[in-house]
């Protein structure tokens, strides 16, 4: 499994601490970890060269403010850059036409044009209130006419019939005909699959566009389809005006890249995802979310509030990964939370944070005696041997005298940290793995 851009950049944002702007010097090594990143996701190594250009031209010079590290900065660029790019433009479906504003849908053989013609039905009689007929010109597969009929009664749309003896543009105007004489607001125009570009078939499917003028010539194409996207999606660009694009299967587990390369080539937005097989399986494309699985975060959004708020997000990853194997927290994860605690703006900042509870414990107590406990928790911790740290049970009354005498404190401190590691280690217990972030980002906002 790639490990995500998140990883990648915060290992290298150690490094990093304490620049205070991205310069020429060390953008290189965080772009490359970009670049990895969208190339794992699939996308188009030209687009992702452009992608980064952009990105390097944005970062350059960018001032890190605050408590930021230059690596922490740029996952904040890139996000919004994949972003706006992907999301750039309209996205749902334009019907300013004389009615029936005819849609037509263009993609490889298996992308999910069929599909997407019944789902986008269903959507623009529910969401829209249209009266919808469908057609469709594939007259090389007998079997993609019925399944287009089939499905679309499963839209509550109308289905314009049509053999493949017919020629394709003949249909098309024979359903166009109709859908004038009984008042349909749209019809969508299913077009033949083609597995490869094919120079006839793309010849053919110009042709139909000339012939019913479409307000829309939707691209559909396949999330999972990688590299090639960018091939498939330049050939059906130089033959269509294209409009929109609809991004299909992306339930399955690709990254999507193929989002940004389209999105790209084509210069048209993306309006809609195909989330699953199902008639109802369809979304207007959310960028912002998409942009978060191409980089391989599952909610970037929050990651990248984290990073800026100073919390090492690769650290609470792995104690939440940690905790939802249920494996228990020790006294390393409480060394590490100290020692984030301390990151985040000192303990001033951080007591009125705390869940009340453990607020209360540190009452009304100076904020420099507070400083003093953290560090002196820091020196028992460091006191003991790895297999204390693992398990806490083992410190009894000869091991905790060792470790005063090695920290420099008394008995008493052990036994009082060790009773707020045990507060701790419970609320852990509670929140397991999904409540971490949202306990972190309460006390790092
Ligand atoms: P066409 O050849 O372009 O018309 O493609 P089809 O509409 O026949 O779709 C090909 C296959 O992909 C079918 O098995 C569909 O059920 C499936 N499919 C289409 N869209 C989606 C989607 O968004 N998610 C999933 N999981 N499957 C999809």
């Amino acid at each position: 499994m790639a490990s995500t851009l998140t990883d990648r950049l915060s290992r290298l944002v150690k490094t990093m601490r304490g620049q205070a702007r991205i310069t020429e010097d060390n953008v290189q090594d965080m772009l490359r970890e970009v670049r990895m990143a969208l190339l794992e996701a699939d996308v188009a190594l030209p687009v992702v060269r452009d992608f980064i250009a952009r990105v390097k031209e944005k970062a350059l010079g960018a001032e890190v403010v605050g408590s930021l590290s230059p690596g922490q900065a740029l996952v904040g660029i890139v996000n919004r850059e994949l972003t706006a790019t992907m999301g750039e433009g309209v996205s749902d479906i334009n019907l300013a036409a004389q009615p029936p504003a005819v849609i037509l849908m263009a993609g490889l053989q298996g992308a999910g044009k069929t599909t997407t013609t019944a789902k986008l039905a269903k959507h623009l009689i529910e969401k829209r209130k249209k009266k919808v007929l469908t057609v469709s010109a594939d007259v090389y597969r007998p079997a993609a006419i019925e399944q287009l009929k089939t499905v679309t009664k499963q839209a509550g749309a109308e289905w314009f019939p049509s053999t493949p003896t017919d020629k394709p543009v003949d249909i098309a105007r024979a359903a166009l005909d109709h859908a004038r004489r009984h008042y349909f607001d749209v019809l969508l125009l299913d077009t033949a699959g083609r597995l490869a570009i094919d120079e006839a078939l793309m010849k053919e499917i110009a042709e139909l566009h000339k012939a019913v003028d479409p307000v829309e010539t939707l691209f559909v194409v396949d999330a999972m389809q990688g590299q090639d996207a960018i091939n498939t999606a330049r050939a059906f660009k130089e033959a269509l005006p294209l409009t929109g694009i609809v991004l299909t299967k992306t339930d399955g587990d690709s990254r999507g890249g193929a989002a940004l390369s389209v999105r790209q080539v084509t210069g048209v937005p993306i309006k809609f995802a195909g989330v699953s097989e199902k008639i109802d399986g369809l979304e207007v494309f959310d960028a912002s979310r998409h942009a978060g699985r191409v980089l391989g975060m599952g909610d970037i959004v929050a990651l990248v509030e984290e990073v800026q708020k100073g919390v090492d997000v690769a650290a609470a990853q792995k104690l939440a990964e940690k905790l939802k194997s249920g494996d228990n927290f020790d006294l390393n994860d409480f060394l590490s939370q100290i020692s984030q605690m301390k990151k985040m703006g000192g303990l001033a900042g951080l007591m009125d944070k705390l869940p009340t509870q453990m607020a209360a414990k540190a009452g009304q107590a100076d904020m420099d005696r507070a400083e003093r406990d953290v560090r002196r928790m820091e020196g028992i911790i460091n006191s003991m041997t790895p297999l204390e740290r693992r398990k806490p049970e083992l410190l009894k009354a000869t091991r905790k005298r060792r470790i005063a005498a090695g920290a420099g404190v008394q008995v008493q401190d052990v036994n009082r940290l060790l009773n707020q590691f045990e507060q701790m280690q419970g609320m852990m217990k509670k929140m397991k793995g999904g409540g971490l972030m949202k306990m972190m980002k309460r006390m790092g906002g």
